[in-house]
């Protein structure tokens, strides 16, 4: 989780961001990749997130049809906690909401308060796509969100444990997107055998890599192996005198 925030903070400031754009890790097996903005506000992005949100609904063993209700969005404390407790008291079972600057919209396997029965299909495909294309300011809370919590988090666990071992083992990341100075480098870097032959390289540019905590692990290495031991020097100087 850390390492993703710093990997996104160097390039907010060194670069302006350009969704999509190539970079290039440095890793045992090093690999370029595209970037992305991540923005509700970023045509390529939003099309993104709002197909991940189809494909988790698609895969939910919804009925042909499902209950559907809506509500104002919510912008106070009150508000919340009213939603808050609609949603733990008045429904049974799973529930899903997906929000927008204008509307929450609750969407039942069961029967709820005030709500319409709605073919599923019209749901994934047309109303949630309508909502998550509509503004979104309210960044504080979440756009879609599923009941069974317990599940969620641990999926969410699972998926960052597979992101963390990628990113645990690569050493840097070249900061300049989109650039032929950094698909060479990969080359050159994928040639050098050893962490020792890495964390030289990576000394020798470091101004265009931004450090990963593995890389700076190699070249920590690097310099305890390059400086005499403390007890080796010690005896070079008993032996001097
Ligand atoms: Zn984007």
């Amino acid at each position: 989780m850390r390492g993703v925030a710093k990997e996104r903070g160097v390039i907010s400031e060194k670069q302006p961001f350009k969704c999509g754009a190539q970079g290039y890790i440095f890793a045992p097996k090093s690999y370029s990749r595209s970037f992305f903005c991540k923005k509700w506000t970023c045509e390529k992005c939003r099309n993104r997130r709002i197909k991940s949100y189809e494909n988790i609904l698609k895969a939910t063993d919804l009925a042909v049809t499902s209950y559907v209700s809506q509500r104002p969005p919510v912008t106070t404390n009150e508000e919340k906690k009213a939603l808050d407790n609609f949603l733990s008291q008045q429904i049974k079972g799973q529930y899903w909401t997906v929000r927008s600057d204008e509307r929450i919209v609750i969407i039942t396997k069961c029967k709820h308060p005030n709500a319409v029965r709605l073919q599923s299909k019209y749901i994934i495909e047309t109303l949630v796509v309508d909502i998550l294309n509509e503004p979104w300011k309210q960044s504080f809370a979440q756009r879609f969100t599923q009941s069974h919590e317990r599940n969620e988090k641990r999926n969410k666990k699972q998926v960052q444990a597979k992101v963390n071992k990628k990113t645990n083992t690569a050493f840097a990341k070249w900061k300049r997107h989109d650039d032929p100075n950094g698909e060479t480098a990969l080359e050159q870097f994928e040639k050098l055998k050893t962490d020792y032959e890495r964390a030289a390289w990576l000394e020798g540019h470091v101004d265009e890599v931004a450090l990963y905590d593995r890389g700076r692990e190699i070249i920590g290495q690097y310099h305890a192996e390059a400086a005499p031991p403390r007890s080796a020097a010690g005896i070079l100087y008993q032996c001097t005198v």
